[in-house]
């Protein structure tokens, strides 16, 4: 399982994505960033910073 924590990323949010794979838990951030926190388009550094942010439970 991966794991994504809000916060790391840099919210002050509890909100965690958990899913089988890396691109599932992006594709679920990527979501709830844009749902929750109106980030309606990530750029390429935003999305590599996130990655690697992503932990293997
Ligand atoms: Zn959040």
């Amino acid at each position: 399982m991966k794991e994504l924590r809000c916060r790391d990323v840099g919210f002050d949010c509890d909100a965690v994505v958990r899913a089988e794979t890396e691109e599932e838990v992006l594709r679920q951030g990527a979501e709830h960033a844009r749902t929750t926190h109106g980030l309606t388009n990530l750029d390429a550094d935003t999305v590599k910073g996130i990655q690697s942010k992503i932990r293997t439970i």
